[in-house]
């Protein structure tokens, strides 16, 4: 038994031969599959769990040594549980993927059957339904252009025309958006100026989708009255820029999943405001395209501050 097959299934003993396989691995799986090498004469694969401090994935593969008697079984294992991760993440990202496509669909299938039904010569009603349509179809579009934008930024196709780009001006670009979107909110919106220019090298477009997925969600998950702030600054040579606002704030628990795809804290209610769920997936992504991070401070009730870091322009 060499050292990584004692590490993979948790061998203590120092001394292992000369005694039984059983009581040195305590492990069933691994005993079966040399039993079933000794007797096949291929080779007898077999993938299972084993749950030590981590629970890990571990296919074995035990072959039959050639020659009459058999002079043993050679055991090889292999630490699958990458693979097997990967697998699990695949899994749920199309599960979750058909999910958000059916709540759309499910409502258009629903308003379209109501008009057929009659509806449509209801002329108190039937515009309305015609517009949820409308609005269920522009839900489902948004969804995939937010998804064809995470794929794209992940596997490194987006083509990203990289610049030194001033901070400033981006917000600037952006601001008369946000003040509208605050104000129909009655929200202060406030863009604390730095004291140089910050100047990074990333993709101004990309630039202004990370700002407006963050200040689209202060100004979301602010209740009224609230206050929304923007700052920029830069830190030794990082570029530093910071959405704080007043709202709802995020528990410790879920700060740690709110960059995951689809994560929301509240998807019924993320999802009447129109949201996709994969805004700061999209945010973390380009964030890391330019060499930064993004990141967050919260407290439930209080308030949050999303910062992003970004490598300073030479
Ligand atoms: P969504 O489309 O749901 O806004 P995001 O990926 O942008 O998706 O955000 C994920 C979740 O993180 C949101 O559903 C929300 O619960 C939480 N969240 C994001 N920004 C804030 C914020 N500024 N204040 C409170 N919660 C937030």
């Amino acid at each position: 038994a060499n050292a990584a097959s004692r590490l993979l299934l948790g061998i203590e003993a120092r001394q292992v031969s000369g005694r039984p396989l059983l009581e040195v691995t305590r492990n069933r799986v691994v005993r079966e599959a040399v039993e079933e090498a000794f007797r096949l004469d291929e080779p007898y694969e077999f993938e299972f769990e084993v749950s030590g401090l981590t629970r890990r994935y571990l296919a074995v593969r035990a072959t039959r040594l050639p020659g009459e008697p058999c002079p043993g079984v050679v055991v090889v294992l292999h630490d699958i549980t990458d693979l097997r991760r990967l697998e699990n993440v695949r899994r749920e990202f199309v599960a979750n993927v058909s999910h958000e496509l059916k709540t759309p669909l499910a409502g258009i299938k629903a308003y379209a059957e109501t008009l057929r039904m009659g509806a449509i010569h209801d002329m108190e009603h039937n515009e309305l339904f015609v517009a949820r349509i409308e609005e269920q179809a522009d839900r489902l579009h948004q969804l995939i252009q937010d998804l064809l934008h995470l794929a794209r930024v992940e596997s490194g196709r987006e083509a990203f025309d990289i610049r030194d780009v001033s901070l400033a001006g981006v917000i600037e670009g952006c601001l008369p958006t946000y003040l509208e979107r605050a104000q129909a909110k009655q929200l202060t919106l406030q863009i604390e100026p730095a004291e140089v220019d910050v100047v990074v090298r990333a993709d101004e477009g990309a630039l202004a989708t990370i700002l407006d997925n963050l200040v689209g969600n202060a100004i979301q998950y602010t209740p009224q009255g609230g206050r929304v702030v923007i700052r920029c600054r830069t830190e030794g040579d990082s570029a530093v820029c910071e959405v704080e606002d007043t709202g709802v704030g995020i528990s410790p628990r879920d700060q740690t999943r709110i960059f995951e795809r689809f994560y929301r804290v509240d998807k019924a209610r993320s999802r009447e405001l129109g949201g996709t769920g994969l805004g700061l997936a999209i945010v973390k992504h380009l964030t890391q395209a330019f060499g930064g991070q993004v990141s967050v401070r919260s407290e439930l009730g209080k308030g949050s501050v999303f910062q992003i870091r970004l490598p300073l322009a030479k």
